[in-house]
């Protein structure tokens, strides 16, 4: 509970601007872009220096207030959400690049410094930062490092794991602490890959340390046009079986190219066409010639309506927008959706998709599917009306979906991370056994358990009982938070 005395001590700390405590101030903090859960947060801070963050959490840690860090809230699982009126950290005044260094292809950057920016920054000496976010514009790195986001183009270069080096963190306790190291690998326990995915709960990072790469020689980007779905799953198992890995492999289905031209990146793709592939290649000059070829001779071999190559960077840039706007463009087509995360094998590609068609069938929500098919990272857009009470059929739909990607051998998310939508789901991929050791871990570096809570790890001694639960709603959060007040209760005796 934020009482006014810790109000006061974080005044004293930050001056009284950077500090919010009035509802209309912490409104806009009451959620991320998982809108289903909201609660309003006790109040939100603006640090800006590691030194900041450190005396921050230290007053926090004394006086047992839960907190979040907070990057631009685009997270979609409820990640940046706080659940029992959490002081937010947002890292919005943190945003500087602190240097480059070309010659050695490396950025240190502030946690809440936005993705695209370090692409901008460096593009007119031809370099660019790889993992892309479809929210990439707005979306920062270090939400990035906290969910390992991924993107289009993470298929070929990596997700954000592979191109993080370095980081400082603050502890839960306060305690300031360097983790990798700027060049080559640190010696010892991977503490940088613990900390990269743990999605806020051990620790708030601030400086950053990623890898720039320079810009490939040439890019060629396909557009693969298919009567069927199936066809075009085929073909994407096929690039990979012929030893062919694109920069990028991306697919969406009728419905999502439908939403798409609607919006202002309108293609025009043939309302009557099943898949859309986005297929990038780059390299050298002649690779990219004989690699698009290889590309389009596969989707040739599978059934292709239609295949061909971007005619112009314009062309080429509206293909992307068109991809990486899919998510909002849905909102064109319906009152409300949510964005599921899952993984499968590329090989049952088709054969989930069709399942969830019949998902789709049986609870009358309709589902688009926007995905990184070339690392089977499914993006299903549940499709559904809150005000006609749909919520929790849409819950229902996304931990079928779920449970199916973990049944054929993948698991619950790609990219966005647990948070507080997966929470639950966590019990179907992990045993108890395998989720107590990931707790025992958090315990050792926030055994007040604070840090973010409720989030990510599924308290053990709760799993059987959360078992029947369908996903958090309010309610629910109530018990799994109930459930964290009883380790902290624990651990403080
Ligand atoms: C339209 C749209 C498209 C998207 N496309 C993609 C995509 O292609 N790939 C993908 O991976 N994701 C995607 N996302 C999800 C989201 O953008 C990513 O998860 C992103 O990494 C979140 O960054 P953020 O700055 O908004 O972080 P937030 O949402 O603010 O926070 C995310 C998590 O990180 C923690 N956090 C934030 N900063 C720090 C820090 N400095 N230290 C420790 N923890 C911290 C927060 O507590 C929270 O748990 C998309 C989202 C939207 C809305």
């Amino acid at each position: 509970m934020v009482t006014e005395y810790v109000l006061r001590k974080l005044e004293e700390i930050l001056g009284a601007a950077n500090v919010y405590a009035s509802p209309a101030q912490v409104k806009a903090y009451e959620c991320d872009g998982y809108v289903a859960f909201k609660s309003l947060p006790g109040a939100v801070v603006f640090p800006e220096s590691t030194e900041d963050v450190s005396r921050i959490l230290k007053l926090l840690s004394e006086e047992r207030v839960p907190y979040v860090a907070r990057g631009a809230g685009t997270g979609l699982t409820g990640g940046a959400t706080p659940t029992r009126g959490d002081v937010v950290i947002s890292l919005a005044k943190m945003d500087r690049l602190l240097s480059l260094d070309l010659d050695n292809h490396r950025a240190v950057v502030q946690p809440g410094f936005v993705n695209l920016e370090l692409t901008k920054r460096v593009s007119g000496r031809s370099f660019y930062y790889a993992p892309d976010p479809s929210s990439q514009s707005v979306c920062t790195i270090g939400g990035n490092f906290a969910e390992n986001a991924g993107g289009s183009h993470c298929l070929k270069y990596g997700v954000t794991t592979n191109h993080v080096t370095a980081a400082t963190v603050v502890l839960p306790d306060g305690e300031i602490v360097e983790l990798g190291s700027s060049f080559g690998d640190a010696d010892g326990l991977d503490l940088l890959g613990l900390f990269v995915g743990s999605e806020g709960t051990l620790g708030i990072a601030t400086e950053i340390t990623v890898k720039i790469l320079k810009k490939p020689q040439a890019v060629q980007t396909i557009m693969a046009l298919f009567d069927r779905v199936e066809d075009a799953s085929a073909s994407v198992s096929g690039f990979i079986a012929e030893g062919i890995i694109p920069a990028a492999c991306e697919m969406m289905d009728q419905l999502a190219m439908q939403a798409v031209d609607k919006s202002r990146y309108h293609v025009g793709y043939p309302s009557d066409v099943e898949a859309v592939l986005i297929v990038e290649v780059d390299g050298l000059e002649a690779s990219v010639r004989a690699l698009s070829q290889r590309v389009m001779d596969v989707c040739l071999k599978n059934g292709v309506r239609e295949v061909r190559s971007a005619k112009s960077e314009e062309e080429r840039a509206l293909w992307w927008s068109s991809r990486k706007m899919a998510f909002p463009a849905i909102g064109r087509i319906s009152p409300d959706y949510m964005v599921q995360d899952g993984v499968i094998p590329r090989s049952r590609l088709a054969d989930v998709l069709k399942r969830i068609e019949s998902i789709s069938q049986t609870s009358g929500l309709r589902i688009a599917n926007v995905f990184h098919a070339g690392d089977g990272n499914l993006h299903p857009l549940i499709c559904y009306d809150s005000k006609k009470g749909e919520t929790e059929i849409a819950q229902d739909v996304g931990r079928q979906i779920l449970e199916l990607c973990v049944d054929v051998g993948g698991s619950i998310t790609g990219e966005h991370g647990v948070g507080i939508e997966k929470i639950v789901e966590m019990q179907y991929q992990f045993t108890q056994e395998e989720l107590a050791l990931q707790q025992a871990i958090r315990d050792q570096l926030d055994p007040k358990g604070l840090c973010n809570a409720g989030k990510l790890i599924p308290t053990p001694s709760r799993c059987m009982e959360m078992k029947g639960v369908a996903h958090p709603t309010v309610s629910s959060m109530e018990q799994i938070l109930s459930a964290s007040a009883s380790v902290q209760t624990h651990i403080a005796r």
